[in-house]
């Protein structure tokens, strides 16, 4: 067929040369995905069974990101979301319905609260706050429309290790589904399915992604009905994982095993040292026996990762644990932590009052991490 410049710029028939191999996965962009006929046309979610559909659904850089956190987590399917929030919402929006109730540690990410809070119970679904020292006694909590339970562990900001097997069971003894929030465990030092979770989250914006500059979230389910459920909910509330963050994210993975093990060794050594100094009242590091569940953690987990919270003795006001974090020079003030910069932020939680920070371990050397911690630790009594 003869073609105008202007046809050529659209239906082109050059082509670079074949037969090019990398080590990199290629960033597949796209919205429409082509069909090789009419007949083919098809709206299903499910590309593993129907084939390429639409880009909504995955490209083969977005399904290839999938598979790897799905092998990674020893799953079933994973599902990439635009962000750890997202798939929080993912997982609450699709196994429960009006009606039913959920159980919720109170040591859960706050906007996963929140969720449940300000939009779930618009719809009926009523929520539990439990304590995360809670295990087997779950069960007590629980009630005939009881239908997820979620677990967070070691919990934000306050770190709790939860028995996440004990709870499992008594969950599954009445019939609800056990979500994770395994963030913190970058899906690899803490082995859900094997703990008897349903169905986990992670942000990828954390450790996979590992540098502050993309957002993402993964969803992966023990069981094929699951991933019906979770793939049919995705779908509609249409949330599309960009194919260039989740190619960064594929890049952020092949680092992340050097990344993860620096960081611990850095961030248990700062943890130590600051366990000793006369300042501080208690460390929260899921490793140190100062944490809440530690002995949890020797027992399920496989390492740490960066974050952890110290909480100061009584004495220093609000005004001085924030001199405290402004003196920090080296540890910048923000959220999402896990990349390469250590952050601090101060937090005001019950119990611990305005006296905790957290802290995440970011690639600087750990000697001038702890230098910044003892110059900045001055502030705290001027
Ligand atoms: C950061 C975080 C999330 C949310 O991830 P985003 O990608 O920022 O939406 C969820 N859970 C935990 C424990 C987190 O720390």
């Amino acid at each position: 067929m003869k073609k105008t410049w202007q046809t050529k710029l659209i239906h082109s028939d050059a082509a670079a040369p074949e037969g090019y191999r990398s080590l990199v996965t290629p960033v597949y962009r796209g919205s429409t995905t082509i069909f090789p006929s009419v007949e083919a046309v098809s709206d299903e979610w499910d590309q593993y069974r129907v084939g390429y559909t639409y880009g909504l659904y995955g490209t083969p850089t977005t399904l290839e990101l999938a598979a790897r956190i799905c092998e990674l987590e020893n799953g079933k399917r994973t599902i990439v979301v635009p962000g750890g929030q997202a798939a929080i919402a993912l997982i609450s929006l699709a196994l429960l319905n009006a009606g039913n109730h959920m159980l919720m540690p109170t040591s859960a990410y706050s906007p996963n609260r929140k969720l449940a809070k300000v939009l779930l119970s618009r719809f009926g679904v009523e929520t539990t706050y439990y304590t995360p020292d809670t295990g087997a006694a779950i069960g007590e909590l629980m009630r005939p429309n009881t239908r997820l339970v979620w677990v967070e562990s070691p919990g934000s900001i306050t770190m709790e290790v939860q028995d996440v097997p004990a709870i499992a069971e008594a969950a599954h003894a009445r019939g609800a589904l056990v979500a994770l929030d395994n963030t913190w465990a970058a899906g690899v030092l803490f082995d859900a399915f094997a703990h008897g979770v349903d169905v986990t989250m992670q942000a990828l914006t954390k450790y996979a992604g590992g540098h502050s500059d993309l957002l993402l979230g993964t969803v992966t389910v023990r069981d094929e009905s699951l991933y019906e459920k979770l793939g049919l909910a995705h779908q509609v509330l249409g949330y599309n994982a960009s194919p260039d963050d989740c190619s960064l994210a594929l890049r952020g993975l092949q680092t992340m095993g050097v990344r993860l093990e620096a960081i611990e060794r850095s961030a248990l050594e700062i943890a130590r040292w600051l366990a000793d100094r006369p300042e501080v009242e208690r460390v929260l590091h899921p490793a140190l026996p100062s944490c809440p569940g530690h002995e949890l953690w020797k027992r399920d987990f496989t390492g740490a990762s960066g974050v952890f919270s110290i909480v100061f003795k009584p004495g220093p006001t609000q005004r001085q644990v924030f001199a405290f974090v402004d003196a920090l020079e080296l540890f910048e003030v923000g959220y999402s932590w896990a990349g390469v910069t250590s952050l601090a932020v101060a937090y005001t939680i019950r119990g611990y009052e305005h006296r905790i920070v957290r802290l995440s371990i970011g690639l600087e050397s750990t000697a001038d991490l702890i230098a910044d911690l003892d110059r900045a630790l001055r502030s705290l009594s001027s």
